[in-house]
């Protein structure tokens, strides 16, 4: 009686999917149609020392927080993975992620590459998704017309870009965003079925 508890506890556990892709990948717009069309579907909300841009809201984007709040909270072990890129710190709090878990909810997590592996290490079961540009040009293409970062940035991102593509090859599936709708039919066969 007590196993059978626990095999049905275990049966509804949520699953837990990370989504990477380089920056100007288009990410942001596939996972929002995505999670309109699939509300049962729970998105995590990272913590981050990075400034919030404009319209970006406190709890909704991010928990944006100072430096040291998120070293004090690196020290209390409060993140199930944490990284730098471009000079801000990043990180998934377990706790949130556990709790919807354990709700029986699926999640997604949109981190970069280092954060997904940490993950996959402690949970074998996890499902990382890569998003694909087109091609490196269109990549580049998208990143300067966004207009919001300066040349430095820029060239910083397309590093992090080339770097994070090379780390693509140990996904579990990749997804080229070329077709937006096309885009989000892929993910709903990966997460929805
Ligand atoms: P942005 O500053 O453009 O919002 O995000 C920069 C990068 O940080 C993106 O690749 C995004 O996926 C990643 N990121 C966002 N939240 C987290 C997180 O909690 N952990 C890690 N490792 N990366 C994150």
């Amino acid at each position: 009686m007590y196993n059978f508890y626990i095999m049905d506890k275990e049966k509804t556990k949520g699953k837990l999917y990370i989504i990477s892709g380089c920056s100007g990948v288009g990410k942001g717009t596939l996972l929002n149609v995505f999670l309109q069309r699939n509300p049962q579907i729970e998105l995590s909300i990272s913590v981050t020392t990075r400034k919030p841009r404009s319209g970006e809201v406190d709890g909704v984007n991010y928990f944006f927080v100072s430096k040291e709040e998120f070293e004090k909270s690196v020290k209390n072990n409060e993140f199930l993975e944490w990284a730098e890129f471009n000079g801000n710190f990043y990180g998934t709090k377990e706790t949130y992620v556990e709790k919807t878990l354990n709700r029986g909810k699926n999640i997604i997590l949109e981190i970069e590459t280092r954060g997904a592996f940490q993950i996959k290490k402690k949970k074998k079961d996890a499902v990382l998704i890569f998003i694909l540009p087109p091609s490196i040009e269109e990549l580049e293409h998208r990143l300067r017309g966004r207009n919001t970062e300066d040349e430095a940035a820029i060239q910083n991102r397309l590093h992090e870009a080339y770097r994070e593509l090379e780390c693509s090859k140990d996904y579990d599936y990749k997804i080229v965003n070329d077709n937006l709708e096309q885009a989000v039919g892929e993910l709903e066969r990966i997460i929805c079925n």
